[in-house]
């Protein structure tokens, strides 16, 4: 059943309870998205120290995540993050917990969260705007339909579209995958 909270009520509440979007659920970073370098010189800007990410190796379970979320599939994404390099993403605490998540959410105003922070639970594959069916999600899990979901957050077709847009062009995936 949807919930009457809206987004933001629901995000703090699930935010209270762990794993969440911004805490990583299993082990090392894998499953974290790669943090481009704009989004990392805005978080700076605001911030105004550069304590809160880090680089990480290009392992294994990094691209098979990054491969299962773009239908170009492995090549693709073996070519833009090759095994042995690195790519920057957020530091996490020793619990997984993004370091600019508080008690009371995301430290950073919601235009200047990185693009993969704001598109979530949403996402396009396919050309198709679709959803994770993340059981820890408690706004996915609270929906009955993409619809429902949109709705929750306010969002239009648009504005998920623009995103993942920016998504691709800010990890250099754009070329390749916005052609598609
Ligand atoms: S930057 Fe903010 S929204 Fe993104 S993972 Fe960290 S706390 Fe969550």
């Amino acid at each position: 059943m949807e919930r009457a909270l809206g987004a933001a009520g629901i995000c703090l509440e699930c935010a209270a309870r762990a794993p969440t979007c911004c805490r990583l659920s299993g082990k090392g970073g894998g499953q974290c998205f790669p943090l481009s370098l704009p989004e990392r010189e805005r978080i700076e800007r605001i911030l105004k120290q550069g304590d809160f990410w880090k680089s990480e190796k290009n392992s294994e379970a990094f691209l098979s995540a990054m491969s299962g979320l773009f239908p170009a599939g492995r090549s693709l994404m073996e070519k833009r993050w090759p095994s042995g390099q690195k790519h920057d993403r957020l530091r996490t605490h020793e619990d997984g917990a993004c370091v600019l998540l508080t008690p009371a959410g995301c430290i950073l105003p919601a235009e200047a969260r990185p693009h993969h922070c704001r598109i979530y639970p949403f996402w396009v594959y396919n050309g198709q705007i679709t959803y994770f069916k993340d059981q820890q999600c408690l706004a996915a899990s609270s929906c009955r339909s993409l619809a429902d979901l949109l709705r929750m957050f306010s969002l239009g077709k648009k504005e998920i579209f623009e995103l993942y847009r920016r998504i691709c062009l800010d990890w250099g995936l754009d070329g390749e995958i916005l052609s598609r």
